[in-house]
Parts: C-alpha cells; sequence; structure tokens
C-alpha cells in the first residue's frame, strides 16, 4: 500500500522558510510586491487570484490586482504591463490566465520584461531553464520538485514520464526533471501506446486534464505518482489519477485535492522573494 504525500505539511515548511526570508528583506528595506492582472470573466482565475491574495497577505508581502473588463484592448494591457515594468516598487507581474478571446495572449506575455516574470512563462526564461542556466520558473513543476525534493529521492537515472506538453506544467516539467539527472520521456496526445510508456515510469507526472485517466494498470509497482491534473466533476474537484486504484500499486501518489495545487502559490511567491532577493 502506498502513501499519499502529505502536500499540507511540504507547503506549511516551505511558508516557514518563506517567512523568514521575507522579514530578512524586510529589514533591508525590501517588501515584495506582486502585480496581478486578471482580464478574463473566467470563474476559477478568480478563485486563484483570490487564492494568491490570501497567501500574499499570510506571508505579509504586497499585492495589487488590476481587473480589466471586456472592453480592454492589447493595446491598453501592453501599456499597463509597461508601466509595471518600469515601477521600481513591482518585483513580480502576474497575467491570469486564460484571458478574454480577443486578447493576444503570447504577445502580452512576452511583454513582461523577463525579470518580473514571477510565472516564469517568458521566451527568455524557458530557454535559460532549457539550457540548465538558473532561471524563474513555472510555478506547477517547480512546486512539484519541491514535493520531490521532500521525499529524499535521488532522481539521477530514474525514469521519468511526464504525460503533457503544455509551456506551463509539461514542458518546463520535463527540463527540471532533466537537469536533474533523470531519463526523460515526455508523453502527449498524440502518443500511441502510453501504457508503454508509464509502466515503466519509476516517476510519473500527469498533467492532461482528463479525471481519472490513469488507473492501476497503467503505472509501475512502487512508482512516485505526481498528479497535476485539476478537473471540475458534478461540482467536486478531480485529478487525472484514480488515486484510491492507483495507490496500492505505487510508493507515493499526490491527492487531488491537497496536492499540486497547494504547492504552484506557494512557488508563486517563492518566485516572488527569490526576484526581490535580487534588490539587496
Ligand atoms: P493543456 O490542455 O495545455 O495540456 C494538456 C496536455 O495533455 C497536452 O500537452 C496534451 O498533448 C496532453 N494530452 C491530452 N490528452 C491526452 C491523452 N489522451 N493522452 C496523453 N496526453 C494527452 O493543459 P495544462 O495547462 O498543461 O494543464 C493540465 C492539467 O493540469 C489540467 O487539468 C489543469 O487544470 C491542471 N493544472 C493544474 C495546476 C495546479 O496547480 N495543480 C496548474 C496548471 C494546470
Amino acid at each position: 500500500m502506498g502513501t499519499i504525500i502529505d502536500v499540507k505539511e511540504i507547503v506549511k515548511n516551505k511558508k516557514e522558510e518563506l517567512k523568514v526570508r521575507i522579514e530578512k528583506l524586510r529589514q533591508n528595506q525590501v517588501i515584495p510586491k506582486l502585480a496581478v492582472i486578471l482580464a478574463s470573466n473566467d470563474s476559477a482565475s478568480r478563485v486563484y487570484v483570490g487564492n494568491k491574495r490570501k497567501l500574499c497577505q499570510e506571508l505579509n508581502v504586497l499585492e495589487e490586482e488590476y481587473i480589466l473588463d471586456e472592453n480592454v484592448t492589447n493595446e491598453d494591457l501592453i501599456s499597463l504591463i509597461s508601466r509595471l515594468n518600469e515601477d521600481k516598487s513591482v518585483d513580480g507581474i502576474l497575467v491570469q490566465l486564460p484571458l478574454y478571446p480577443h486578447l493576444d495572449e503570447s504577445r502580452i506575455l512576452n511583454t513582461i520584461i523577463p525579470s518580473k516574470d514571477v510565472d516564469g512563462f517568458h521566451p527568455y526564461n524557458l530557454g535559460k531553464l532549457v539550457i540548465g542556466e538558473d532561471t524563474i520558473v513555472s510555478c506547477t513543476p517547480k512546486g512539484v520538485m519541491t514535493i520531490l525534493d521532500s521525499l529524499g529521492m535521488d532522481l539521477a537515472g530514474k525514469n521519468a514520464v511526464v504525460i503533457g506538453r503544455s509551456r506551463i506544467v509539461g514542458k518546463p516539467m520535463a527540463q527540471l526533471l532533466l537537469a536533474r539527472n533523470a531519463t526523460v520521456t515526455v508523453c502527449h496526445s498524440k502518443t500511441k501506446n502510453l501504457e508503454e510508456y508509464t509502466k515503466k515510469a519509476d516517476i510519473l507526472v500527469v498533467a492532461i486534464g482528463k479525471p481519472h485517466f490513469i488507473h492501476q494498470a497503467m503505472v509501475k509497482e512502487g512508482a512516485c505518482v505526481i498528479d497535476v491534473g485539476i478537473n471540475r466533476v458534478d461540482g467536486k474537484l478531480k485529478g487525472d489519477v484514480d488515486t484510491q486504484d492507483v495507490l496500492e500499486k505505487v510508493k507515493y501518489i499526490t491527492s487531488v485535492p491537497g496536492g499540486v495545487g497547494l504547492t504552484t502559490v506557494v512557488s508563486l511567491i517563492e518566485n516572488l522573494v527569490e526576484i526581490a532577493e535580487k534588490r539587496i
């Protein structure tokens, strides 16, 4: 029987570490500030922005929100971001996705100056990740690494399989695992015989967006399974992995809710603190 990873405990420890770093910044007259831009009517996005606001308050960092109505243009957003790029009191700029459909996501994200790209989505930061340089890393994969590190697992030589190749999860996740010398395979919607890969995975990271897609027959005995998926089914949150089904075969697994989602938001503040620390 496997163990459901206690992500709450991991997050608690990470918050304690961040509190110390934030206090040290304050002693140096630096108060980290996050600027959040919300340009959509998406209800989940509002919840996510609310979660970020609460954590900023809890950790004593500044947060300001720009809630824009659907008349906002690409030019409006670009001029707002340009202003925040110049503002020395702002450390991190976050554009909550998805945007209103008429907005040009790529153009808008690329306007954020890489040094304030707290989400790590800018091509410059993604490029640095690929060449193995220290950079701002996308929050969800960064949080997954925090979880894996808390297990004290040596990733070198392990078979790591990432399902999903998005810019915000799958691709940076694969790079982070590669940087730790895992042997990494990326699977996606066009992968044939997915099970052949998943059954060989010592570490399986699933970021597909399909409820309970991964079941027992697809995983390796003793594997560590990280479920990134968040799916709303009949008002409840479900992961991409059928946790109860898989639990008896694997060594470790994260749950949904109570898993990766908790580390994502803490990783955001960790990125903000890392950026602010460059001010001193
Ligand atoms: P996405 O839609 O951009 O990407 C999904 C990926 O899954 C694609 O690369 C696609 O190729 C792959 N895929 C789809 N069907 C597949 C199949 N049948 N077999 C193999 N691969 C398949 O999604 P995303 O933004 O990467 O998010 C993935 C999931 O993770 C979603 O459920 C999302 O809500 C969740 N998510 C969670 C967090 C968190 O903090 N926990 C953060 C971001 C995303």
